[in-house]
């Protein structure tokens, strides 16, 4: 029972400058949150101690009497949240992370070389969604399985279904993968289940960016076309770093969905769960289905859509001119910056944002873009006037980068912004969600 701080000072004090980091800074990640105090504690509680491989009622050890309360606690919270029925779908709670959850999916959908289509990660696609590059398959997605990518319209930049129903022609797909990392617009999911049942193939929607907002309701429902759904639990949905996989028990391709998924998480991918996660994944399920939980997730989109409208009325470029979700894709090309430059300038300024590809990129590696967000701001109230304040800080960081690379250089320019603005350091209490 001794505390953290007496026991390891060393890591107590780096928990505290990047809680400070956080707390001080602006997080405009897309892929990031602030999860509560609530979630956190269950997060961090004793339920880390309890092996309980297998699932509920199932388990290869004794003592799980609360595990198995907490699991299906947290598959019934699961359904709730995003309004399924539980004679139509289940879910398997354990997935470590997204990414295990998205291999867990493959495994239980296809047999090893099956064939899968995904969105390509250049125009906003997840590595786990079968992508490769020419000189290598470096996902498991794509070195056990046979990939191919679809893309965006270069006109419109929204997903090309017609250019994708003519690819799954000639492919012939099992599976097709819709949702994305850096898409800013909806999904047409009756379009893709049109595409995937010319051919027999699975539809699975990854939804971990945009989950918090499909759970309030704000996005187009992909449960109502889909064989399976994942997403992580950390991103809109504000939970503790997970994955869960949702599955149709009524699905016309394989009757034995839910078997196929439970056995593909274990012992296919992974042992025993994280049941001081699944704990986590339960408290923020819950904060999910409270009336609040709407207001929260309209407030992230009218903060990204106010985000892009000011970013836009300062004459900068953004794919698809906006947004539908909780995410920004601000095209730096124009400019000539690139997304590298921006993103480490707004670092040492305090604002957190990631450089990102945008369709059209000569090069994965030097990608043209940042991906900006609002979830985690949303989760500590900023609001469409804050936004306003924010743009004009970005606006800032695109004139002072763009002095600098005229100027001084760009191997001159940390050391400059290091000098010029280097915020003041100091200590900031914990802020509860
Ligand atoms: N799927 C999508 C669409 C993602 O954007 C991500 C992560 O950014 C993942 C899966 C992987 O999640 P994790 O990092 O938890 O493995």
């Amino acid at each position: 029972y001794t505390p953290l701080a007496e026991i390891d000072p060393e890591v107590q004090n780096i928990i505290d400058k990047e809680t400070w980091r956080q707390f001080s800074g602006l997080e405009l990640i897309a892929s990031e949150n602030l999860t509560s105090r609530a979630t956190m504690e269950a997060n961090g509680s004793i339920l880390t101690n309890k092996y309980s491989e297998g699932l509920p009622n199932a388990r290869y050890y004794g003592g799980n009497e609360w595990i198995d309360e907490l699991e299906v606690l947290c598959q019934k919270r699961a359904l709730e949240a995003f309004h399924l029925a539980p004679a139509k779908w289940g879910v398997n709670v354990q997935p470590y992370s997204g990414s295990t959850a998205n291999f867990a999916a493959l495994t239980a959908l296809l047999q090893p070389q099956d064939r899968l289509m995904g969105l390509g990660l250049p125009d906003g696609g997840h590595l786990t969604h079968g992508y490769y590059t020419a000189k290598k398959k470096m996902t498991a997605s794509s070195i056990y399985f046979q990939s191919f990518p679809y893309g965006l319209d270069p006109a419109t930049q929204l997903i090309d279904y017609e250019g994708l129903k003519k690819q799954a022609r000639i492919f012939k797909p099992r599976l097709i993968i819709c949702g994305a990392s850096a898409y800013p617009r909806d999904w047409d999911y009756a379009a893709l289940r049109a595409i995937a049942d010319e051919h027999g193939a699975f539809l699975m929607a990854d939804i971990a960016h945009t989950s918090g907002l499909v759970a309030a309701g704000e996005l187009a429902d992909p449960f109502e076309y889909c064989d399976v759904v994942t997403t992580t639990t950390h991103k809109t949905l504000r939970g503790p770093r997970a994955g869960l996989i949702f599955f149709r028990k009524d699905s016309d391709k394989a009757a034995d969905l839910g078997k196929r998924v439970n056995d593909a998480v274990f012992p296919a991918c992974q042992g025993g769960p994280h049941n001081n996660t699944i704990a986590g994944i339960a408290t923020t399920l819950l904060q999910a289905t409270q009336p609040t939980w709407k207001a929260y997730a309209q407030q992230v989109i009218a903060n990204a859509k106010t985000l892009g409208d000011e970013l836009v009325a300062r004459g900068y470029k953004l794919q698809t001119s906006g947004t539908d979700n909780h995410l920004v894709l601000w095209d730096l090309r124009p400019l000539g910056l690139t997304g590298s430059k921006l993103e480490k300038l707004c670092d040492l300024v305090g604002i957190t944002i990631n450089k990102n590809a945008v369709s059209g990129d000569a090069s994965a590696q030097v990608p043209g873009g940042i991906r900006l967000g609002t979830s985690a701001l949303t989760s500590r109230d900023m609001m469409e006037a804050d936004t306003k304040v924010v743009a004009d800080f970005l606006h800032r960081a695109v004139q002072i980068s763009l002095v600098l690379q005229k100027e001084a250089g760009s191997k001159l320019l940390k050391d400059f912004v290091r000098v010029a603005i280097k915020p003041e350091e100091g200590k900031v209490g914990y802020q509860q969600v």
